[in-house]
């Protein structure tokens, strides 16, 4: 690995794109500056933000997480980690587990929703009855819940770890199935909606995954070694993934001026996308939706046979009147 490109002692990783090799000290310094940079560049946060921290448990998002601890008072941020536990046995205990941990480690109190505890079933079962794939029915049921969630603190803005790496993967799989709605939200930056929906940031969208990993190591994060036994590690996400590192060792700095000019060129892709603006309210849960019946509510009115929407919502209510008020200070729930 040679020496640190700024002070000379042993390098512990090189940045292609930069060019250099840097030590764990200069890493650490590189990679939350990075962080801050990008969150200038595409004006993420600003002064007195409330922020929900969406946190697997995975190395993306506890790094995330730790960087934007350490930044919160300068940018007077009021943080609240929200985990949802899906329901996928040993590997949600152990998530819980990690992430109980590293609320305390970085003394930021952590809402800890359970899908079973709402719906009665996690992820597996209810994609087994629904017949539709586990990821699909996952992803569906975490950005619903996320929603609702920073919809009931009145949050400014949730905050996910998607970094480079992923970004990038779901462009180019959107971009394959000519899904251009799909990709015009995979900015770093989306707006809230009039009480209906709650932007998102993504502030690692300028780090990669090997970044994210090294930075949660040195700090000795605690994180989860495992992956979800859904995850499909031959499918095609793990397949332009590796595709696209080995473009950008061949061509170094590729990923990063690509996601550049996807950010820049972005709002010419919105002018073609006929609805575009096109927003609506649930009818049963008051959320965003496309019609007039959101896709969570349809899901599990199908699958359930009453739409869960509301059934969230009020559990959210309940949730944060027992555990968070006194943290956040407020009188949430009183509307
Ligand atoms: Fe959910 Fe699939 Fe990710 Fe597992 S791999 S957490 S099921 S989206
Ligand atoms: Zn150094
Ligand atoms: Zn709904």
């Amino acid at each position: 690995m040679g020496k640190c490109s700024v002070c000379g002692a042993k390098a512990v990783i090189r940045i292609p794109y930069a060019r250099i090799n840097l030590c764990e000290k200069h890493f650490v310094e590189y990679y939350e500056r990075r962080i801050e940079r990008t969150i200038v560049r595409y004006g993420l946060i600003s002064k007195g933000m409330r922020i929900v921290v969406a946190i697997s448990g995975g190395k993306d998002s506890a790094s995330l997480a730790y960087v934007l601890s350490k930044i919160a008072d300068k940018y007077d941020l009021k943080l609240l980690i929200l985990h949802i536990d899906l329901g996928i046995n040993n590997y949600s205990t152990k998530a819980r587990e990690v992430v109980e941990e590293f609320s305390k480690l970085i003394k930021v109190p952590a809402a800890i929703i359970s899908v079973k505890d709402v719906l009665s079933l996690g992820i597996p079962e209810l994609a087994k009855l629904s017949r539709r794939p586990t990821c699909s029915v996952c992803g569906l049921v975490k950005r619903y819940i996320m929603n609702a969630f920073a919809i009931e603190v009145r949050a400014d803005a949730v905050c996910t770890g998607h970094n480079m790496d992923d970004i990038m993967v779901n462009i180019l799989k959107e971009f394959l199935n000519q899904n251009f709605e799909g990709m015009v939200k995979l900015v770093p930056k989306t707006l809230s909606q009039n009480g209906i929906a709650v932007g998102r940031i993504r502030p690692l969208y300028e780090t990669t995954e090997r970044e994210d990993l090294a930075y949660a190591l040195i700090n000795n994060l605690p994180f989860l070694k495992v992956t979800c036994p859904y995850m499909n590690i031959g499918g095609i996400d793990t397949d332009l993934k590796r595709y696209l590192h080995h473009l950008d060792s061949k061509y170094s700095g590729i990923r990063i001026s690509f996601i550049r000019r996807f950010v820049s060129n972005v709002e010419k892709y919105w002018k073609h996308i006929a609805n575009e603006g096109e927003v609506n309210k649930c009818k049963y849960c008051g959320l965003i939706s496309q019609g007039d019946t959101c896709s969570f509510c349809n899901l599990t009115k199908r699958v359930l046979g009453e739409p869960a929407g509301p059934k969230v919502r009020e559990y959210i209510r309940s949730y944060l009147r027992d555990h968070m008020l006194s943290y956040l200070n407020d009188d949430l729930g009183s509307d």
